[in-house]
């Protein structure tokens, strides 16, 4: 078997594209493979740097995950924090890193384009070193792990490959006495894949025209009749495939409630409105009862924390493992 490991993060709820476009996938991956899930709790401080709120948002992003089906005894969930080998890693890494391959990785790159786009003359004017440093630390995830496949979207497939450089450079120096594994990327396939979000384009937290996984009910009808629509009176034959709503409902019904609904738009007598109601309830029916449990996932003393600190644990075997490989093989044992 082959271990899959992906760094979630934790920025915010989850919203229904996270949950078809990485949650699913990632639970269906989990069900024949070696898997370790972890929050990306000190990748997210380059960006947060509110403490309530990072810590609000790990237990979020944890209990979502949990609420949506995965298993803490099949999968290891943790915290990178969890993991302080993971720092100790990133130091051994850094130094067989050339500073050149930092310099061009796309996230520090479009950091400093936008800083030449806005006029400015110090390109790297508020980037912190911890966004320079990013690609070494989610090498140190990854290697630490032993993690053979990395389930990520498209745009963190330079990441994998500098991982995999980083690997090469540390076996071609020490490889006698260890070698890490080269991971590879899996990247979602096909074009199709995209859920929309509210106004059409892709779901994202960016556009902010996304909808959280587990919104409180009342909210959600609201936001869902927000859903902008045409203004075909409700008689008249619609065109389900341009329709928002229509498409969020293929996504998440079944294939038989999906293909009554199509009929009855393109044959008109169906509103928008009640196209609305269908899909809320779709939503609501699909996801209600996980967000019962985020509920009480999420609440104060709940077992989360005990969850996080078991993955922590097992985890950190994995991590005192290859460390003592790793500083076998560098001669600091
Ligand atoms: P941000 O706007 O902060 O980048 P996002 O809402 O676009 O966030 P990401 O954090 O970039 O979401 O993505 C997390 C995971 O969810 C990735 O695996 C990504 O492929 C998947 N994902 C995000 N949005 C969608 C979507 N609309 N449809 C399918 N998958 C999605």
């Amino acid at each position: 078997t082959k271990t899959y490991l992906t760094g979630i993060q934790t920025s915010g709820m989850p919203h229904l594209g996270n949950y078809y476009g990485a949650i699913q996938p990632a639970l269906a991956a989990a069900e024949s493979n070696d898997t370790l899930y972890f929050l990306a709790d000190y990748h997210s401080l380059n960006s947060v740097k509110e403490p309530a709120r990072l810590r609000e948002d790990v237990r979020s992003v944890a209990a979502t995950w949990l609420a949506c089906g995965l298993d803490p005894e099949r999968t290891v969930l943790y915290r990178q924090s969890g993991v302080p080998e993971v720092f100790e890693l990133a130091t051994v890494l850094a130094s067989v890193t050339a500073k050149g391959l930092m310099n061009r990785a796309h996230a520090y790159k479009a950091a400093r384009d936008r800083n030449e786009a806005a006029g400015s003359t110090e390109l790297d004017a508020g980037i912190n070193m911890g966004l320079f440093n990013y690609p070494i630390l989610m090498a140190a995830d990854i290697l630490l792990m032993e993690a053979d496949v990395v389930p990520v979207g498209r745009d963190q497939a330079q990441h994998i490959e500098y991982t995999a450089d980083i690997a090469r450079a540390f076996n071609h120096l020490y490889g006698d006495a260890y070698s890490f594994p080269v991971p590879e990327g899996a990247y979602p396939q096909g074009e199709g894949s995209v859920l929309p979000g509210v106004d059409g384009r892709k779901m994202s937290k960016s556009y902010d025209n996304h909808i959280p996984l587990f919104m409180a009910e009342n909210r959600l009808k609201k936001l869902v009749r927000r859903i902008p629509t045409d203004s075909t009176p409700v008689e008249e034959p619609k065109d389900p495939g341009s329709s928002v709503p229509f498409q969020l409902l293929a996504y998440f019904a079944d294939a038989e409630r999906t293909d009554g609904v199509r009929k009855r738009l393109e044959a008109g007598g169906m509103g928008w409105g009640e196209l609305k109601n269908e899909l809320f309830e779709t939503i609501n029916d699909r996801f209600g009862p996980m967000r019962e449990r985020y509920e009480q996932l999420v609440a104060p003393g709940s077992e989360l924390d005990d969850i996080l600190e078991a993955g922590a644990a097992r985890a950190r075997g994995r991590a005192a493992a290859t460390m003592a490989k790793v500083r076998r093989a560098i001669g600091i044992d």
